[in-house]
């Protein structure tokens, strides 16, 4: 019998579940991706996830290709394309990892429903996260909304993670049906700013996995001491291949203790820590899915912020990273320049933005969305309604990050700002967070006061907090 696999954000051989059972159920596997981004609704990936799907999807048919078989690629409504493949294979199920997003669990549901009625079978398989969003639950099984018990409840619950082999094989079907050249996809796109990220990031399993194990073996014992130094390459840059499921959680747990137990060792301890976190953003995202448009705390619903007409030069200015202020612009043009920022940095010009400049984290959200080559609705939304205080566990609002000092802790002799803003490379590590407060001039002053935004974002959140 033949089984189609569908290919979503699971890009790899090895440790898929779905893979695995389609290979041990099926004399044949159709190995299918659909590019169907009407299915996302307003959140299909935006231009830097593109270009990072379009060489992932070259490299997994590459890898299918050394096993006999080949990347079957489509385009349109997926349900459409997956009746086209049946026909012409004559496939009888169809495996697949499942995703969280309100819109995929949606549409999953129905595609599932809807292949069963026409009798096929439809089998979806656990490989994104290593729980459920419904397997961590309060003792009166309501989903948490503060991380550190859901942390305590995960470790609580803890099960060495199962793993599943790499196929060396996949016997083809009988007949393949036809496929697309992945180029003609055109996921790029055309004015591509993103041509120089193939100099810092190669997309893909084999990739991901090394990086991983570069990681493991050379930074995870000072990950603790390092991880909050943009200036130095502290922390795993795992971030876009675990988004496309090139490498899986469970096999980063297992890359930290071998047996897949709870790793010892501080850095370790941290860094799965960290994978956590992202347990628990695709776990609020699940359990609140109008939360990429809307505010978890409800009183932000009435939050004044300024209207667009009065900040769009501002949003530009922050976009562009040319708001004077050396720690932002350092990590917007990271951004812009790589499609990564360092997560302490994005933390900084996340707060500038909702609070100095008192514009929506909506607007920042997007253009994250559209320029992170690890843009992931969950721990975008999380991290966004987090930084502007109206999320789940949020820094509270009245803590408003001072970037000059952020900077001065962070990257005390520069090495971050001077990578990124050139034309502050000679000033003195005491002025170069602050060079309008310095002697020389080198840059434009900042667009914003930062002591009088911030006294004005307080005074917009005191507005909120009476209500
Ligand atoms: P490491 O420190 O090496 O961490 C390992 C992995 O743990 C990461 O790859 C990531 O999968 C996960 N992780 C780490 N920190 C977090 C976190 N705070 N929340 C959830 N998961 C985490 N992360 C994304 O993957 N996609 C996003 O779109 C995204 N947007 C963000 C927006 C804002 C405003 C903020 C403050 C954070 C955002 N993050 C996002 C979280 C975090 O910044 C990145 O995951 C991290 O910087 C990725 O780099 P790394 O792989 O080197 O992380």
């Amino acid at each position: 019998s033949t089984a189609i696999v569908w290919f979503r954000r699971d890009l790899r051989l090895a440790d898929n579940a779905a893979l695995d059972r389609a290979r041990k159920e099926h004399d044949r596997v159709v190995p299918v991706f659909v590019w169907d981004p009407d299915a996302e609704g307003a959140w299909a990936p935006g231009a830097a996830s593109r270009w990072w799907l379009h060489h992932a999807l070259c490299h997994l048919d590459q890898r299918l290709g050394q096993r006999d078989s080949r990347l079957i690629i489509a385009s349109g409504d997926t349900a459409t394309e997956l009746e086209r493949i049946r026909r012409v294979t004559g496939a009888g199920a169809v495996y697949w990892n499942r995703l969280y997003e309100p819109a995929f669990v949606e549409r999953d549901r129905t595609l599932k429903a809807n292949l069963r009625a026409a009798g096929m079978r439809a089998v979806s398989c656990a490989g994104a996260l290593l729980f459920e969003p419904w397997e961590i639950l309060k003792p009166d099984e309501s989903p948490y909304l503060v991380f550190t018990p859901f942390w305590k409840q995960m470790q609580k619950r803890w099960s060495a993670p199962g793993a599943f082999a790499e196929p060396r094989t996949l016997p083809p079907p009988a007949r393949w049906p036809a496929s697309m050249p992945v180029a003609d996809l055109k996921l790029p796109a055309e004015d591509n700013w993103a041509k120089d990220f193939s100099r810092r990031w190669e997309p893909g399993e084999l990739p991901a996995r090394r990086r991983l194990d570069t990681f493991v073996a050379e930074a995870v014992a000072s990950y603790e001491k390092d991880r909050d130094r943009p200036g130095c390459h502290g922390t795993s840059r795992l971030s876009p291949h675990l988004h496309f499921g090139e490498v899986s959680p469970g096999q980063v747990v297992r890359a930290l203790d071998e047996s897949g137990q709870l790793p010892v060792g501080q850095g370790r301890w941290s860094f799965l820590r960290e994978i956590a976190w992202r347990e628990f953003s695709a776990h609020l995202l699940f359990h609140h899915p109008a939360l990429p448009d809307r505010p978890l705390k409800a009183q932000f619903e009435a939050f004044p912020w300024r209207e667009k007409i009065d900040y769009a030069d501002d949003l530009t200015a922050w976009q562009r990273g040319r708001t004077g202020v050396p720690m932002v612009d350092a990590g917007m043009r990271e951004l812009w320049q790589t499609g990564w920022m360092h997560n302490r940095v994005r933390m900084i010009v996340a707060s500038f933005l909702t609070k100095n400049l008192l514009i929506p984290w909506t607007e920042g959200a997007r253009w994250f969305w559209e320029t992170l080559v690890d843009a992931d609705l969950a721990n975008n939304t999380a991290g966004w309604q987090w930084t502007a205080g109206c999320g789940a566990d949020a820094a509270p609002y009245f803590r408003v990050f001072n970037p000059v000092l952020q900077g001065q802790k962070f990257d005390p002799q520069g090495h971050y700002v001077r990578r990124w803003c050139p034309e502050l490379a000679e000033e003195s590590d005491r002025d170069l967070h602050e060079p309008s407060a310095g002697e020389v001039e080198a840059t434009a002053a900042p667009i914003v006061d930062l002591k009088d935004s911030r006294k004005r974002a307080l005074a917009a959140y005191d507005r909120i907090k009476k209500t």
